[in-house]
């Protein structure tokens, strides 16, 4: 087999492609030297070799020590030097590179090959013996912490004796000869340790290193890191070993990194820094500041301290014409490496660079309209997640933090106010124009209209799918939901986080993005929906196939859907429009009615509101799709809750309020999430249905008059689990139809359709078929009722899964393709048994997650729908996957 691949002076056994062979490193290095780009020479061990040491207990295989020795040869010839050898010294570098870049989880040896009589050499070569003893000691302290597994703070404790003996302040200060003593020093204190000293076999050390390397794969720092970020074990880690180029070798040496755009804000202009008279590990250790690479960089940042344009300017043009040429070649920023030994420049390494959501954007548009990506490429860049982070404001990166708390980045975005505990007092504030966050232990339905005054909501209770989540996600507020560490004291009007106490109309910031709660007001930035952000929604909309709309009730969430570029209302809620202003009373009044009569009548005050919220979502959607959902929670959502509300309504019923208070609590439920809700309730109260029904098609009615678009409105029952239940809500559904085409003379073309979101439905869809004409998934319940765990309860114990690594996500965040997944297939296929066109969409939560679009594509889904805001990150995950 073989396990050893070389690389330098201008050509490579490997290439970019072999990525899962030579890991990322490993790879790039071959192809830049296939690019003849300066690149000390040297090979790379496999990560099947690595695979191979971890199968065969930490052994390697018989034939790669004689390719390591053959590889080793192949450095020999390009440099002329020889590993060991101290009339031609060479040293090496050993680094680990996996096939996903894994920053600073696995280990690295610089200057391997030193020893008691090589530093002499070294000495020698260089000219330079402070450099070599200095190199040397870096060597120890390296080698003995990576490879042989003694703390870094033992020989932190040299130095700094050593310094305090010699009454200096910097390392900088040391000479030849005191390093020689800390080299000393540490060689007694390794004997201490392990009897037999600190190796001095350049053979052994590069063994010792290689080995090292293979093992770091399995710290538990880089188990974690592959755990994060789904990279699986098999894939094993590369090493690379190669030949030490010196930036530390005086001041026309230097080291640093670069990228070849701005990564902050994908600007085209090259962005770096680099130390003069410095190795790789200074720059990283942040203790003297680096200086910008380019004039440019170095004016905009204020810096007297010369860039290197100025100070070495052959070096610098070459550099230039090297990340030009990387980055065409790779058709993507780059992020590399380099260091100067000597005035002469070597490339260490290259790849993509990472970079904020707004910088992808840009680079990917720049890039298409450079014609070096296409526009399907460049979609495809774009992680439709990171979005969030351009549609909302979000806290400026450089600002600084004052977290108090952390809960679930429920709702994206950042979000400054005063602290309000409740939803009367947030809408005072912003008729008085003040800014707010609602702080809540929980939300419930009566709190909309807080949360719509509210700048932002914060909840100290409740999941991703609590309805503070939803409904926030919903309105494109900021939320953070579940902060367990904080407490609300509504008596007090405190907020109380560990050791602090705010009180009402202090200032806090939120940022929904990662669930973080701060005292005060924070810088933000402003989102861009025009420019890049629309060239890459045009590309996204020519590569889709399945279509978006948007889950919207309000006229406000409408319009902004649709500046979203929704196409249609997937879901409305319409149990949300009866909580507005004095409806709510109306519709208290019927819940409570004694009989069917007294329900009537509260449902003729509510008909012509309901018709009129028709009709203007109808006309904001202009001929667009819409579904109207009937009326889903439990009724003791909409009950009256003080002594207030219950007078107000057995007044307008002319009963007295004792004896509301009885029937309130009979419709109380044990468990009203599996209780009287959904087509539950038009079954037991069609007359709600029928109000529903009639206010829909009197609504489409008019709304085609006045817009000249006729609508077609989609009526959908929710929680259907039985085809009779569906059956005798349509039945009412479609004698309703018949009814206002009679009266108003006109047809109307309409589907009636249901929710799948129970396990049932979905075992039954290919029946349920048979009166359906559209399915729409409600996975928030169908994810519920499959797992058999209650959405709102979920967050106390589903973190403390995935912890365990029993779950890898929150099922009810992303899909679970196994399980629920499993059932929207089947209902998929079934449905379609039945019948052939039925239309197909999914309008739970999951319809605005990227991965979960793909499953929708996969299974064939027609839409996706999710909240407004979420609609570009739809329509660009749905042209990923469809492509
Ligand atoms: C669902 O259950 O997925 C759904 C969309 O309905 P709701 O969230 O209103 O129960
Ligand atoms: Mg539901």
């Amino acid at each position: 087999t073989k396990w050893v691949y070389t690389f330098g002076d201008g050509s490579a056994e490997g290439r970019a492609g072999d990525k899962s062979l030579l890991g990322g490193k490993g790879a790039n290095l071959a192809e830049m030297c296939n690019l003849g780009l300066p690149v000390p020479p040297g090979f790379t061990i496999t990560t099947e070799a690595c695979n191979w040491y971890y199968a065969n207990g930490k052994t390697y295989p018989d034939d790669l020590r004689e390719q390591v020795e053959a590889a080793l040869g192949h450095i020999a010839r390009i440099t002329g030097r020889r590993f060991g050898d101290p009339e031609r010294l060479l040293l090496v570098s050993v680094r680990s590179g996996a096939r996903a870049s894994m920053p600073g989880m696995m280990d690295t040896v610089l200057n391997l090959g030193l020893n008691d009589v090589t530093v002499e050499a070294l000495a020698r070569d260089s000219g330079d013996e402070r450099f070599a003893y200095d190199s040397y000691r870096r060597f120890i302290q390296m080698y003995s912490n990576v490879v042989l597994g003694l703390d870094h703070e033992m020989f932190e404790e040299i130095l700094e004796e050593e310094k305090a003996r010699m009454g200096y302040e910097l390392d900088t200060e040391f000479s030849a000869g005191d390093w020689r003593v800390v080299v000393d020093s540490y060689k007694a204190r390794i004997e201490e340790e392990l009897p037999d000293g600190f190796p001095q076999q350049p053979e052994e050390q590069l063994w010792g290193a290689i080995g090292a390397v293979f093992s770091s794969w399995m710290n538990a720092r880089a188990i974690t890191y592959r755990r994060l970020h789904d990279i699986p074990e098999s894939w094993g880690t590369a090493v690379n070993v190669q030949a030490m180029v010196f930036g530390n070798m005086g001041d026309t040496s230097a080291t640093g990194v670069a990228f070849t755009r701005n990564p902050s804000t994908g600007e085209k202009a090259l962005y770096g820094e680099f130390l003069v008279n410095a190795q790789g590990e200074d720059v990283v250790a942040g203790i003297r500041t680096p200086q910008n690479i380019t004039e440019r960089a170095r004016i905009d940042a204020g810096s007297d301290k010369p860039s290197l344009q100025k100070l070495m300017p052959q070096v610098f043009s070459d550099f230039v014409g090297i990340c030009e040429r990387l980055e065409k070649h790779y058709r993507d920023m780059q992020d590399v490496e380099f260091t100067i030994e000597r005035g002469k420049l070597w490339m260490l390494q290259t790849r993509s660079g990472k970079r904020t959501a707004r910088a992808a954007l840009k680079i990917a548009v720049d890039m298409a309209n450079e014609e070096l990506i296409s526009q399907e490429e460049a979609v495809a860049r774009i992680d439709p997640a990171s979005l969030d982070q351009l549609l909302h404001p979000t806290i400026d990166p450089k600002a600084k933090r004052d977290v108090i708390g952390v809960g679930l980045p429920a709702s994206p975005g950042a979000a400054t106010g005063e602290i309000v505990f409740t939803s009367e007092e947030a809408e005072d504030a912003r008729q008085s124009g003040r800014k707010v966050i609602l702080v809540r232990v929980e939300t419930s339905p009566e709190d909309i209209h807080g949360m719509h005054a509210a700048e932002g909501i914060l909840t100290t209770r409740g999941g991703m799918t609590s309805h503070a989540a939803v409904v926030a996600r919903g309105m494109g507020k900021p939320c953070v939901s579940g902060a367990g560490s904080l407490r609300v004291d509504y008596r007090s009007e405190t907020l109380i986080a560990a050791g602090r106490t705010l009180k009402k109309g202090d200032i806090i910031t939120i940022d929904g993005g990662n669930g973080q709660v701060l005292a005060g007001a924070v810088d933000m930035l402003q989102p861009e929906l025009s420019g890049d952000f629309a060239a890459i929604m045009e590309w996204a909309d020519k590569a889709r196939r399945m279509k978006v709309r948007a889950n919207a009730e309000t006229p406000a969430d409408a319009r902004m859907a649709r500046s979203f570029g929704a196409e249609g209302i997937g879901l409305c809620r319409t149990e949300h429009m009866f909580f507005e202003g004095d409806r709510i009373i109306a519709m208290r009044e019927m819940i409570l009615a004694a009989d069917e009569k007294g329900r009537r009548a509260a449902l003729a005050k509510l008909l012509p509101m309901q018709r009129s919220d028709f009709v203007e979502l109808f006309e904001i959607m202009a001929g667009l799709p819409v579904t109207i959902r009937l009326l889903d929670p439990p009724l003791h959502e909409f009950l009256p809750k003080t002594e207030k509300e219950f007078e107000e309504v057995a007044h307008v019923l002319g009963v007295p309020a004792e004896t509301l208070r009885h029937r309130s609590e009979a419709l109380h439920e044990f468990n009203p999430m599996l209780g009287h809700r959904g087509c539950r309730l038009a079954v037991s109260y069609p007359e709600i249905a029928e109000m529903q029904a009639r206010a829909i098609f009197e609504a489409a009615v008019q709304a085609g008059r006045d817009t000249g678009k006729p609508v077609v409105p989609e009526v959908m029952v929710p929680l259907v689990g039985l085809k009779t239940e569906l059956d005798f809500v349509k039945a009412r559904i479609d004698e309703v139809a018949r009814n206002v085409m009679e009266e108003t003379g006109e047809t109307i073309e309409y589907l009636t359709g249901t929710m799948i979101e129970l396990p049932r439905a979905a075992v039954r869809a290919h029946v349920i078929a048979e009166s359906a004409e559209f399915f729409s998934f409600g996975t928030n319940d169908l994810t519920q009722t499959t797992f058999g765990i209650s959405r709102d309860d979920a967050a106390m114990f589903l973190e403390t899964y995935r912890k365990k690594g029993m779950l890898e996500q929150d099922p009810f965040v992303s899909i679970d393709v196994d399980g629920v997944g499993e059932l929207v297939r089947m209902a998929t296929e079934k449905g379609r048994t039945t019948r052939p066109a039925i239309k197909l969409g999914i309008c739970g939560e999951h319809g605005g997650d990227p991965a979960s679009i793909r499953f929708c594509e996969e299974v064939g889904l027609d839409y996706v729908s999710c909240s407004p805001f979420r609609v570009p990150i739809a329509r660009l995950a749905a042209a990923q996957a469809a492509v």
